[in-house]
């Protein structure tokens, strides 16, 4: 997005104009600049966190141009004054709730505590006073009656908290990076299906379609795609609050002047509830994330990259049972393996040139065995190997290729030669083995006698 550098706020401003304006066409009360939702205070919200007091002035533009026209008054000045007041009122809500954002969640959304400090002090409370600011300036404009004013303030709440409440979400799933699967894909389009679906029937004459809404969002919060969710939410408000004015809407069975509070209210709830359970999914996914991690951690050397014994031992385990079931028609085969004399290569150079040896040994190790084949670092310069499916005499085969690589080529570390050689100890499983651990020792007492017989050798163990 290069292209947009330094023309941010200028596209933002129009923005906040043109949606300031398609709320006054599309879901106007009267005075026509109040209505039922108001998108520009999230827009505003955006624009402060983006350029900080450098969006205030283009705020104030950009609300003084799209209120002017709905605020006429016999005397021109007068439509001025309340217009730039209002402008004002704008420009400062934004500010404060930018200000909060930054002061009591620095970090965004980040957790289900966060999104309620998000509602009440972010949404809620900045919109509390400029509801009541802008109700006053309406009053003593003389455009509605003091008695309209509780009604006025009650709207003008929730159409502005509601504004905040669906723009910042969006602004920060637009920075959320990640691509779904194809199911989460899938899912997200069915329940993008389903909830036109609802709102079509709700707005033809089955208005209880309206709270199957709800739970097909929150399908979608859980089993969908979630980057999208605040996008569908968005759709599903400016929906159902563009066809407020059709009788037979959700809320049409209610009196003239209760069906706009209660259609906002429903809107503001399911909104709460959306977003509450985005961050809740959202909480668990980096949860599982953090717990896959920290599984992966646990589970490998850090030097070499290798598995470790917790993660070894459970593989060798199943694959003795494999063997085990299928009496005679399946073997597998296990080796130790250990540096010969690794104790004088650290002496003689070091501990940290001792490491990267090990580093190349596991290496090698790999490069030589088959991709199915798994090597562990078992402790210290001690390494196990199962090789799944194969007879002792192939393991031998691979571990005599890497013993004969690393006697004829030593390991160069900084410029000097290093030469290191193993030994190694196999069994392989045979029915009357024992168990997976006793099959092991018994590769360990292979390599036992390797060391006896001389070092930098492959033993066979006695079956
Ligand atoms: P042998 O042929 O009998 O196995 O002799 P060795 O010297 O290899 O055996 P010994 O058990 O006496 O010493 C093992 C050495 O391995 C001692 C220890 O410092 C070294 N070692 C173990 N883990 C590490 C490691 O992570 N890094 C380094 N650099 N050295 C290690
Ligand atoms: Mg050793
Ligand atoms: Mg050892």
């Amino acid at each position: 997005m290069r292209w947009v550098k330094g023309w941010e706020m200028p596209i933002a401003a129009l923005l906040y104009w043109a949606c300031a304006r398609l709320g006054m066409a599309l879901f106007a009360l009267q005075p026509s600049n109040i209505t039922l939702l108001w998108l520009p205070s999230g827009i505003g919200l955006v624009m402060v966190l983006h350029a900080g007091w450098r969006a205030l002035p283009w705020i104030a533009v950009a609300s003084f141009v799209a209120n002017f026209s709905g605020m006429a008054h016999a005397a021109w000045q007068w439509q001025v004054v309340h217009t730039a007041l209002a402008a004002l009122v704008d420009m400062l809500t934004p500010w404060f709730a930018a200000r909060q954002m930054q002061r009591h969640l620095p970090r965004g959304i980040q957790s289900t505590s966060d999104c309620l400090a998000f509602v009440l002090r972010v949404c809620v409370l900045p919109t509390v006073f400029s509801s009541l600011a802008l109700a006053a300036n309406l009053v003593i404009g003389g455009y509605i009656a003091l008695a309209a004013a509780p009604d006025f303030v009650q709207m003008l709440l929730l159409a502005d908290s509601l504004g905040i409440l669906l723009v910042y979400p969006l602004y920060e799933s637009m920075q959320r990076k990640g691509a779904g699967s194809a199911l989460k894909k899938r899912n997200f389009a069915w329940g993008m299906a389903l909830v036109l679906l609802f709102l079509f029937l709700a707005h033809t004459g089955l208005p209880q379609c309206i709270y199957l809404v709800i739970p097909v969002l929150l399908f979608m919060v859980f089993q969908s795609d979630t980057r999208y969710v605040s996008w569908a939410l968005l759709m599903v408000i400016v929906v159902a609050v563009s066809a407020a004015s059709l009788p037979q809407g959700p809320f049409g069975l209610f009196p003239q002047a209760a069906r706009h509070q209660m259609l906002v209210a429903f809107l503001f709830s399911t909104t709460v509830t959306v977003l509450w359970g985005l961050y809740s999914s959202h909480e668990l996914e980096s949860e599982q994330h953090a717990a896959r991690n920290w599984e992966r951690i646990a589970g490998h050397d850090p030097l070499t990259g290798l598995v470790n014994r917790m993660v070894f031992a459970p593989m060798l385990a199943h694959e003795h049972e494999r063997a085990r079931r299928q009496s005679g028609d399946y073997r597998y085969a296990v080796a130790m393996l250990d540096l010969d004399y690794f104790k004088s290569v650290n002496d003689q150079h070091g501990h940290a040139v001792g490491d990267q040896v090990l580093v190349e040994v596991a290496q090698r190790m790999q490069a030589f065995l088959r991709g199915m084949d798994i090597a562990a670092r078992y402790g210290g310069e001690e390494f196990s190997i199962l090789f799944p499916g194969a007879s002792a005499q192939e393991a031998c085969l691979a571990l005599e290729r890497l013993r004969d690589d690393l006697e004829h080529n030593p390991v160069r570390i900084k410029g000097f030669h290093v030469g290191v050689t193993i030994s190694a100890g196999v069994a392989e499983y045979a029915p009357h083995a024992g168990s997976a651990d006793s099959l092991l020792a018994q590769a360990d007492t292979a390599l036992y006698q390797a060391k006896q017989a001389g070092r930098n050798r492959i033993v066979l163990a006695a079956i």
